[in-house]
């Protein structure tokens, strides 16, 4: 964790007025094919089916399972230039991010920033569901990929 510049007593104090995570959103999994990792989320662990979609701009296919206050998502490559793809090629299926709900994630990032996190994408972008996400670079968390993760008010309720 050496490379995280924040002070770790100054988050505790200022917690409220520094980051504002609401929850861990969801569990981004990476798999070869959702169809035949599908049924033992929803068959074995009984876990909501909430939609599948294909995000284009990252050639993935995504499906969102509903699990207590968080979602698992699950992250089927659309072509071997995908991340997705190469991820599975370099260290097999399995966990690939954790996402964190927050409000105005353009002022996250610029936090996060500030305190000498490098983030993989700078802006916002749009990731399923429409939600506003951008990740964090794991060299600058300990090794763990972190999403941030907006979404609307409506979305919120579900
Ligand atoms: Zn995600």
């Amino acid at each position: 964790m050496a490379n995280i510049h924040y002070d770790s007593e100054l988050f505790r104090s200022k917690g409220d007025e520094i980051m504002h995570v609401k929850k861990v959103d969801h569990i981004g999994i990476a798999v070869r094919s959702i169809e035949k990792a599908l049924p033992f989320y929803t068959d074995v662990l009984r876990l909501p089916f909430l939609g599948i979609e294909e995000v284009e701009s990252e050639q993935v296919k995504v499906a969102f399972l509903q699990a207590g206050e968080a979602k698992i998502e699950l992250l089927e490559p659309l072509s071997p230039e995908s991340a997705i793809a190469k991820f599975i090629e370099k260290r097999g299926e399995g966990i690939h991010h954790v996402a964190l709900g927050v409000d105005d994630i353009t002022e996250r990032i610029r936090e996060l920033k500030e305190h000498g996190i490098r983030m993989i994408q700078e802006m916002p972008k749009r990731g399923a569901g429409g939600a506003w996400v951008a990740f964090m670079h794991p060299k600058s968390t300990g090794g763990v990929l972190y999403e941030l993760c907006e979404r609307s008010n409506m979305e919120g309720q579900q």
